[in-house]
């Protein structure tokens, strides 16, 4: 039978918080280029994965032959809770910690301890492969969220997806474990890549529908050099959104706060939220307010940068916080990408950008 085609109905947007304006920061606030703050850092404590997605780590790059980076090149808890530090004093609000897959750096629950004692949500993004093991260990030490990444219900789907033969359940069982102990609200990240998965977004909008949990859809990006990514396996955030209001009518939900990258949903008759995440097809470059620190401690302005700046030899030569602080405020002040807002077939070209697993997703 065809599914009922309602339409998409969009709720009224109410006025932002205050203190939230990205036009209006505080004074001695700082700004890039185009006006944006400072608000999020992502840090990648590693560049390893026990998983090879077809998006992200595809299997033919990252063989046993691939070069990892050698444990004394990632930058120290120590070194990396400075830099937090100088950053959370120069306006970050929120640090995330990602990869690679985090919860294989060793002792990350110390980390975390560290950087709880910093004023910002500290939130972590994972395979969930291991939560079922260090859930508790990281509620304890702090953590306040989890966003897990799961691409597909259906095991053969999800095993395709991952290439390490993972299956479903054992990431559900992860989920479950990190609502147990409160890491909520638990956030549930689909990549998207049609002819791959796309079959999998309405048995995913089934399943977590009800559940608590938010289920976020996202474009397939053209980032780093080794997935191979094409725009026509894109699957637009309005095609998301549509397939799931034909079965469960859809409202549009007002945004957290301005530069919220997840454009948010809720189910018409009370099943909760779901969001897309349309990094290609509506580029959110003009209020984007992310950095992010590379395992071995290079500071990238974007997601698709080419090259960082070196904080870890910064570091490592003696450098005082106040120089940090100085070095941090002057990329953010220079930064002026948009990549995109201006991607064309030009840009996409294989070969020059930093891959997500290093740079950290
Ligand atoms: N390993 C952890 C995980 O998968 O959640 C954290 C690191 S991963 C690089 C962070 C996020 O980036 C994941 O949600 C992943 O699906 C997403 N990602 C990786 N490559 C992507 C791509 N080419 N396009 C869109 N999202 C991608
Ligand atoms: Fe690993 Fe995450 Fe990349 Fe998948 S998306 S290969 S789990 S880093
Ligand atoms: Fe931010 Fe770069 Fe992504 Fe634009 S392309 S939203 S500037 S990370």
């Amino acid at each position: 039978m065809k599914a009922r085609i309602i339409p998409i109905v969009r709720a009224v947007r109410t006025t932002l918080p205050p203190g939230r304006d990205l036009v209006a920061p505080p004074e001695g606030e700082l700004l890039d280029l185009r006006g944006r703050r400072v608000r999020d850092l992502r840090i990648s404590v590693t560049d390893r994965c026990n998983f090879r997605c077809v998006y992200c780590m595809p299997k033919e790059i990252f063989d046993d032959d691939y070069a990892f980076l050698p444990r004394s090149k990632l930058l120290s808890f120590e070194e990396i809770v400075r830099i937090a530090r100088i950053f959370v004093e120069q306006g970050v609000e929120k640090i995330r910690l990602t990869g690679g897959e985090p919860l294989l750096r060793k002792h990350i629950e110390n980390l975390i301890e560290q950087l709880a004692k910093l004023p910002v949500e500290i939130t972590l993004t994972t395979n969930g492969s291991l939560l079922r093991k260090k859930a508790r260990a990281l509620k304890d030490a702090g953590l306040h969220r989890v966003t897990v990444s799961l691409d597909g219900i259906a095991d053969d789907v999800f095993k395709r997806m991952n290439d390490v033969d993972y299956a479903v359940g054992d990431v559900l069982d992860g989920i479950a474990a990190a609502a147990e102990v409160g890491l909520a609200p638990i956030k549930v990240n689909c990549v998207v890549k049609r002819g791959a998965n796309d079959d999998q977004i309405l048995p995913l909008a089934r399943h977590f529908r009800g559940s608590g949990h938010i289920l976020r859809f996202i474009e397939y990006m053209d980032v780093g050099s080794s997935n191979g990514w094409r725009m026509d396996e894109v699957v637009p955030s309005a095609e998301v959104v549509a397939r799931i209001n034909a079965e469960f009518p859809l409202q549009a939900v007002d945004a957290n706060y301005p530069g919220e990258v997840a454009e948010r949903w809720r189910y018409a008759d009370g099943g909760g939220e779901i969001g897309v995440i349309s990094s290609v097809t509506q580029a959110f470059c003009a209020t984007c307010t992310r950095i992010r620190l590379s395992t071995e401690g290079q500071l990238y302005t974007c997601l698709f940068a080419q090259s960082g700046h070196d904080l870890r030899a910064m570091l490592r030569h003696g450098a005082g916080d106040e120089a940090l602080r100085r070095e941090i405020a002057a990329v953010w002040r220079g930064r002026d990408d948009r990549y995109s807002e201006i991607r064309t077939a030009a840009t996409v070209l294989p070969g020059s950008k930093v891959e997500m697993s290093y740079i950290g997703g």
